[in-house]
């Protein structure tokens, strides 16, 4: 039975969550592989809706182990009340399984986030400062404090010493910010580490059993490509890798226990933060976009900026994660356009065009879109049940997507309800 990777193919948000919800229900296993409290999905469920940072949204489903990989960060305060929010809603928590080795957001990190972007000014990365990127800089290098420390109230107490000896500095002669107590760091956290260890297991061998036992894993990745520490838009990036590939190390499986890569994209394009887009909408149409779409951040509440659909990106994003499939969401939003403007190239500073993302940062930054603009189908998709149902200028646009890209558009979203998503085949087998 397969494995699958659903990630984001543009800046994030690109309403992975209801996919992620929707074939959570035909898997047995979910697992987040990367990122922090700084991803949320929001999933509406019989009108409720559920906004969760940490945990794989597969929770939502009786009987689905959910597994937070080594490759995540985790804020532990966080993801007690995220547990405690959906229990007191009713929902059991019993199948979470969290990793022994994912890093822990520590109170250093978030005042270092924080005074860093302060001190950045205008070169600020737009950070949630939720303390991920210093969580994953210390990761890196060394110091930083696992899920598994924290069950061992001796090695918490040494790796908190360790850590706030260079931490102390930094926050006070950095960032001007008093310094931190470990003795009462390791205390509060001996309250979380309560909370959940219960939670705590080897993950990389729970996921390697379920595939051996022929049950269907899926395995979700947080942000969007572009966002990729490695290959997205550097520095306006994130701190973790969500592509495909990162999946296998997030988890802790090899590369060849892959066999599907989903890839979800909007109808067009947001971007939150700072950093180049090139279809970014000028004029009016921009806040009608980010109204109609709703386009407020799920952790944050903060704007997204909002663009025109930009093939050269997803072109991109289908290389990196080798999409097997691609999932249209949001296609409603674009109803009430008369024309759609969809990027199909850039033109360079030195006048010539590609339809490739450029390698080097100061041809995407001066990138100006190309577009072939298509008519838009001025009506509802309310009501439309299935793919072939959709108006045809709709169809039309989704179809000049696929071939654009040379990757099958399995799913399009039609609205922000989980049944509002029409799909080319059954939901079990969509991803392949
Ligand atoms: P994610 O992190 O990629 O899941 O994205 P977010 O949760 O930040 O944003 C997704 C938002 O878009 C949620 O509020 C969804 O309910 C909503 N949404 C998802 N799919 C659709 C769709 O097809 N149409 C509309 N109008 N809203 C959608």
């Amino acid at each position: 039975m397969p494995a699958t990777v659903i990630v984001g193919a543009q800046w994030g948000d690109e309403g992975k969550g209801k996919i992620v919800d929707l074939l959570a229900e035909h898997s047995d296993v979910v697992c987040r592989y990367q990122g922090g409290p700084n991803a949320g999905h929001t999933i509406v469920r019989d009108g409720e809706t559920f906004k969760l940072h940490h945990i794989p949204s597969g929770i939502l489903y009786p009987g689905r182990i959910c597994v937070v990989g080594a490759g995540c960060v985790i804020d532990p305060g966080q993801l007690v009340k995220e547990i405690d929010g959906l229990e007191e809603r009713g929902i059991p928590t019993g199948d979470l399984r969290i990793s022994g080795n994912a890093h822990l957001i520590m109170p250093w990190h978030v005042a270092i986030d924080a005074a860093s972007e302060r001190r950045l000014g205008k070169l600020q990365i737009g950070t949630t400062r939720r303390g991920i990127g210093p969580a994953y800089a210390d990761k890196a290098a060394r110091i930083g404090i696992r899920v598994q420390d924290i069950l061992d109230p001796k090695i918490l107490r040494q790796k908190f010493e360790t850590a706030l000896a260079e931490k102390n500095l930094e926050l006070e002669r950095l960032h001007d910010h008093p310094p931190l107590e470990a003795e009462e760091l390791a205390d509060r956290m001996e309250e979380y580490a309560d909370r959940l260890r219960p939670y705590v297991d080897d993950t990389s061998l729970l996921v390697d059993r379920a595939l051996r036992d022929g049950r269907r894993v899926l395995l979700e990745g947080a942000q969007g490509t572009l966002l990729d520490l490695d290959h997205g838009t550097y520095p306006f990036v994130t701190s973790s890798n969500p592509i495909a590939g990162a999946a296998t190390t997030g988890v802790g499986i090899g590369p060849t226990r892959i066999d599907r890569v989903l890839g979800v994209a909007k109808a067009y394009v947001t971007r939150v933060g700072e950093g180049p887009f090139p279809t970014e909408i000028a004029g009016p149409d921009h806040a009608r976009v980010r109204d109609i779409g709703a386009e407020f951040g799920t952790t944050t509440g903060r704007e997204r900026r909002c663009g025109w659909l930009d093939l050269v990106a997803l072109r991109f994003a289908v290389r990196v994660n080798g999409l097997t499939s691609l999932a249209v969401t949001k296609l409603d939003v674009l109803s009430s356009f008369a024309e759609l403007p969809v990027c199909v190239a850039y033109r360079l500073p030195d006048g010539s065009e590609t339809d490739e993302f450029p390698g080097h940062q100061s041809d995407f930054h001066h990138a100006r879109p190309v577009y072939r603009t298509l008519p838009g189908w001025l009506e509802p998709l309310d009501e439309v049940a299935g793919l072939d149902e959709l108006p045809e200028r709709a169809r039309s646009y989704v179809a000049f997507v696929s071939e654009a890209l040379d990757v099958e558009v399995c799913m399009v979203g039609t609205g922000p309800d989980r049944d509002r998503v029409l799909t080319s085949r059954a939901i079990a087998s969509v991803a392949g």
